[in-house]
């Protein structure tokens, strides 16, 4: 089968999610979710953050339909939430931002944990307190997708956090890039998706 990674293009300064900067400038989990940092590395669990709620302090100032936030994070408006819930196949989750309540982050509801051993990621080392992983990227291969699953997103890790990446069937790349007037700045992206070495 098919696959395809679903984003949006990325704006310029986009908002953070989970970080802010600190009084010395320098970027921190942001206050309500400073308890659940791993004392070594600093990540935490985001879907736990998430569940506390999204920053009131987060203004968003684009128009764009769909976007990745500054942890790429999926953040969708309006329209595109209306989309991709009109859409058979798609799951998601979707925490509001309470200062911008027209925008959402979505999450999918099938989030797949990449397996050591899988040629669809290439995995950094791991933390020696949480186990998590300083990153996890793409590899040279297709990454695994169970049986069945039309959409879902990947547990990728960059430095600062999880970024659930979103993917989904040819089916459903093809509605989504076939709705009119289209959303704007969407990308999809036939998986496997060439490791940009310059990037790591
Ligand atoms: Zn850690």
């Amino acid at each position: 089968m098919v696959f395809f990674v679903i984003t949006g293009h990325d704006v310029p300064q986009p908002p953070a999610v989970f970080f802010h900067e600190d009084e010395g400038g320098k970027l921190a989990p942001r206050p309500q979710y400073a308890d659940l940092a791993c004392r070594v590395c600093g990540k935490f669990d985001e879907l736990e953050a998430l569940s506390r709620g999204v920053d009131d302090k987060i203004v968003i100032r684009t128009k764009r339909n769909i976007f990745p936030s500054m942890e790429d994070m999926t953040i969708v408006d309006r329209r595109a939430r209306a989309v991709l819930e009109s859409i058979d196949g798609i799951q998601l989750s979707f925490f509001q931002f309470p200062q911008s309540p027209g925008y959402h982050v979505a999450v999918p509801k099938l989030l797949i944990q990449p397996r050591s051993g899988d040629q669809g990621f290439r995995f950094h080392p791991q933390c020696k307190a949480c186990s998590r992983h300083q990153q996890i990227l793409f590899g040279n291969g297709l990454p695994a997708i169970p049986e069945g699953a039309s959409f879902g997103g990947f547990g990728m890790e960059s430095r600062l956090a999880m970024k659930p990446i979103l993917f989904a069937s040819e089916a459903i790349a093809k509605k989504l890039q076939a709705i009119t007037p289209p959303l704007a700045k969407l990308v999809a992206q036939r998986l496997p998706i060439v490791p940009d070495e310059s990037c790591v």
